[in-house]
């Protein structure tokens, strides 16, 4: 039984809480696709953890936690991760590494930075972990497999070959320091060594494990809205965010996906540029910041405020429906418990017309938010584990939602940790 959970929007709905949830029934947590880029803020009996390339599954002792061979991975990073978790008394999580996994190399990094540099004001946002030029390089199949790490003569080639490439954007386009193949293949046996105890050939392992009748959980990272097709291209990131990508970015039969739990977040928040159309500004979007999430909406990874919105109907049922989502879990209510009122974007004003149904991003730009104001309930949720007890106006607010969406909401978050979750029965469940 495999079962996937993403994000409908544009990342940051919650998705760790969620999969670290359902980690706990889960044999094996695999994360399919992104890099260190993003990160999911998990908090649990440990204290309050930032994931960025570990699947949230790692503080379970009964779960093997999986790198897909669709993540950029980042060895390093990887192992300092580990570190984080052991080093605050987290036992030692049982970790495999796809041997057919691409790994970011140092001058992934170093391109993200230059381009960031050289494009300046008009930069994308990158996070500047070299995410963009990994995914650019795997395609242009001149990546690095973790299995080539194990073959000396094929990685002394190719990393010469792949230096001599480089090099001419880093002299004549960056004018940076060129690349030292021989130093680059130390830092690769470095690699290889730290990562040699963990390679697998993950899905031959899954293919086993599905035959022994194993939960597997697939993990994605970001939302609908960043998938580089269905996205906000070209505001998007690199790899496919969407679940059906999990049996690529893991090595699954489709069909093997049966529960696909869609994290949508009570009101929107985005980082990085792009059109975001119930976007909020001033006073207004800066308390909703600091009482959200956990803390605050601040980026997991570089700290930088998130872009804050009401919740968008039309992104989110858009980005249900791309998912193909059984379940949706409805995340992070609890904290518009302070609105008397609370706006809601139920349509787009497109040239004078309005439309519910999300369009391309040339039309996007243009797209006005057509809002409308729901009651608030001006109380705290938190605590509350039956749908029943909630106030009957945060109820009226998960099921206006529900109906405008279309998918149903069977799962509600009403704080960060792993019990703060309401479960419920949907009349929109098959
Ligand atoms: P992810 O990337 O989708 O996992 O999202 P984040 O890591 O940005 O998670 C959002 C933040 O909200 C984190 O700080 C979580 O601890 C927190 N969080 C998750 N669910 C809830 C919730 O229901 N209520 C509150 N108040 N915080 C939550």
């Amino acid at each position: 039984m495999v079962k996937a959970v993403v994000g409908a929007n544009w990342g940051d709905e919650g998705k760790g809480k969620i999969t670290d949830m359902m980690a706990e029934k889960a044999d094996i947590v695999i994360r399919f696709q992104g890099g260190a880029n993003a990160g999911h803020t998990i908090v649990n009996d440990y204290g309050k953890f930032a994931l960025h390339t570990l699947p949230s599954g790692v503080f379970y002792g009964h779960t093997t936690s999986i790198i897909g061979n669709g993540v950029a991975l980042n060895i390093p990073l990887l192992f300092q991760e580990i570190k984080s978790l052991t080093d605050r008394n987290v036992p030692m999580p049982r970790i495999l590494v796809s041997n057919r996994a691409q790994i970011v190399m140092p001058y992934h990094i170093l391109l993200d930075q230059y381009e960031e540099e050289r494009l300046a004001g008009k930069s994308f946002g990158s996070t500047k972990s070299g995410i963009a030029p990994f995914y650019s390089d795997k395609f242009a199949k001149i990546g690095f497999q973790v299995s080539e790490l194990f073959e000396e003569e094929l990685l002394k080639e190719k990393t010469e070959r792949v230096c001599q490439l480089k090099n001419v954007l880093f002299e004549h386009l960056y004018h940076k320091p060129a690349l030292d193949p021989a130093q680059l293949l130390e830092t690769l046996h470095e690699y290889r060594d730290m990562v040699a105890p963990y390679v697998c050939d993950v899905s031959l392992y899954l293919d086993q494990a599905l035959k022994e009748g194993k939960t597997i959980l697939l993990e994605g990272q970001l939302g609908t809205l960043k998938d580089p097709d269905h996205g906000i291209y070209p505001m998007v990131t690199s790899s496919s965010t969407l679940a059906a990508y999990g049996a690529i970015g893991a090595g699954l039969p489709p069909y093997e996906i049966k529960e696909i739990v869609t994290v949508c977040k009570a009101y929107s928040s985005a980082v990085g540029a792009g059109a975001f159309v119930s976007e909020i500004f001033g006073e207004e979007a800066d308390e909703l910041r600091n009482r959200g999430g956990d803390g605050g909406e601040y980026g997991a990874t570089t700290g930088r405020p998130r872009r804050m919105g009401w919740f968008d109907c039309v992104a989110s049922k858009y980005g249900c429906r791309l998912q193909g989502t059984t379940d949706v879990a409805f995340t992070v209510l609890d904290v518009l418990g302070y609105l008397d009122e609370i706006p809601v974007c139920v349509g787009y004003e497109i040239d004078g017309e309005v439309t519910t149904e999300f369009p391309v991003t040339a039309k996007l730009e243009k797209a006005k938010p057509v809002l409308q104001k729901l009651p608030g309930w001006k109380t705290d949720i938190r605590g509350i584990r039956n749908y029943e007890e909630l106030p009957e106006n945060c109820r009226g607010y998960i099921e206006f939602i529900e109906g405008q969406i279309g998918y149903p909401i069977t799962m509600i978050s009403n704080g960060p940790g792993r019990n703060d979750i309401i479960y419920r029965k949907s009349p929109l469940k098959r």
